[in-house]
């Protein structure tokens, strides 16, 4: 079976193409820019090739299209037809509180993620653009739409909600969602096959690091807290988002600035965090080089700010889990950045752990344990794999709908 994994962003369309039999990656890539100046896609072989195509892709639909162009063609691809792909699944990015699992899209899944465009404004619609390019050029193909809000929707109430007005909750639905929830997914169950105990029995802190950046308390396998709200703004210091921040602050800005919402917009979702802090990059390569190579002060302060977050974090999950066992560090930044993982350890063993800077130092991108063998938490890295958990819940999915339909 060859499932087609389609990640589209407002300005990015990212995809991964599965032969399920042996979990195998012929050819996967992204196309950036879309929709801007200068968009190109980048491709990937199964054998390391690296091939860039330049060319005007004006919106989503023109993307997907160059992507199947690729798949499919004699020179550069590995099908010979696109009927050969037996299903898309696409990651979606909210599906409030209706969708605590993948499905397959129909015309009232559809309606439903574009409602959610509501709540969502910034994500859901792009991912419906993927949906709808893939109807119009492999026409009647299986489409499943996994979400990053699913695996957060086993949160209690008294986690999830606000302490605004409950009116709010009930028109708009004005709650804590959480996000990256496949990563979170992902990590939790492979971090417990990796150290072979049953997840049922664990009390995890996933920590996923990227641009985004979110964390979630996983206890007996089940997401009760995570660091992420309502929109992907809330909890740990991000790229160019501040994390918690008083909600004071931001009508504080609109009226002192002179700013109207869609400013004011801009300013949290895209020159705040790291980038906002530090005025060097949203890069933590970048800033990391600054902040050592450059003695840049703002540099330093942005990192311990960083670090300070997700330490302040770790604590509070261990403490409405009754403690950790697990934690387990992913994303860009928890997989590469061996001086993160150091600084938001240091100073927790009272917690019970015992960290292995030896095993941490220069750890990139491999699964690893990175406390002792005597520690009683065990600290980890596990590169998360968002991509293969859609393409098995899709391959689920298309097979369970041909049992319905066959009995
Ligand atoms: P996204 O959320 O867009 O998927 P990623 O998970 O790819 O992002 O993470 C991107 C982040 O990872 C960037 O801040 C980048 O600097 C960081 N990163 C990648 N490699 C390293 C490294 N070797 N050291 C420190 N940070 C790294």
């Amino acid at each position: 079976m060859k499932i087609l994994v389609l990640n589209c962003g407002s300005s990015s369309i990212k995809f991964q193409l599965f032969e399920m039999k042996d979990k195998s990656i012929p050819i996967k890539g992204i196309a950036e820019k879309v929709g801007l100046k200068g968009s190109f896609v980048r491709i990937e072989k199964a054998n390391g090739e690296k091939i860039r195509f330049e060319g005007e892709i004006i919106d989503h639909l023109v993307g997907i299209e160059y992507i199947l162009g690729i798949i499919t063609s004699k020179k550069h691809g590995c099908l010979s037809k696109l009927t050969e792909i037996n299903a898309v699944g696409h990651r979606v990015v909210n599906g409030g509180e209706l969708f605590s699992s993948s499905v397959l899209i129909t015309d009232e899944v559809q309606s439903e993620v574009e409602r959610f465009c509501d709540i969502a404004p910034l994500h859901n619609p792009a991912n419906l653009k993927g949906i709808n390019a893939i109807k119009m050029l492999v026409p009647g193909i299986p489409q499943v739409a996994v979400f990053d809000t699913a695996f957060h929707q086993t949160l209690p109430p008294y986690a999830y909600m606000y302490a605004i007005p409950y009116s709010l909750y009930k028109k708009y639905g004005i709650r804590k969602y959480g996000f990256h929830g496949t990563s979170h997914y992902y990590i939790s169950k492979r971090a417990c096959e990796i150290l072979k105990v049953d997840i049922k029995a664990q009390r995890i802190i996933t920590v996923h690091l990227g641009n985004g950046a979110s964390m979630a308390a996983v206890k007996d396998g089940k997401s009760i807290d995570t660091s992420m709200g309502f929109t992907p703004l809330e909890g740990l210091i991000m790229g160019t988002r501040p994390g918690d921040l008083d909600a004071g602050v931001l009508s504080f800005i609109m009226d002192k600035e002179e700013i109207g919402l869609s400013a004011m917009s801009t300013l949290v979702n895209k020159q705040s965090g790291m980038l906002g802090i530090t005025g060097v990059s949203s890069d933590m390569r970048e800033i990391e080089d600054a902040a050592h190579k450059n003695h840049n002060d703002r540099a330093m302060l942005g990192l311990d700010m960083y670090h300070y977050r997700v330490k302040k974090y770790i604590g509070a999950y261990a403490s409405i889990m009754g403690g950790v066992d697990v934690i387990v560090f992913a994303g860009g930044i928890g997989e590469n950045s061996p001086e993160s993982r150091e600084a938001i350890c240091s100073g927790l063993e009272f917690l019970g752990i015992e960290f292995d800077h030896g095993k941490n130092k220069g750890l990139r991108s491999k699964e690893a344990v990175i406390s002792t063998p005597q520690s009683r938490v065990k600290v980890m890295v596990v590169p998360t794999n968002e991509e293969l958990v859609i393409a098995e819940d899709t391959m689920r999915i298309i097979k369970e709908t041909k049992k319905t339909s066959s009995k």
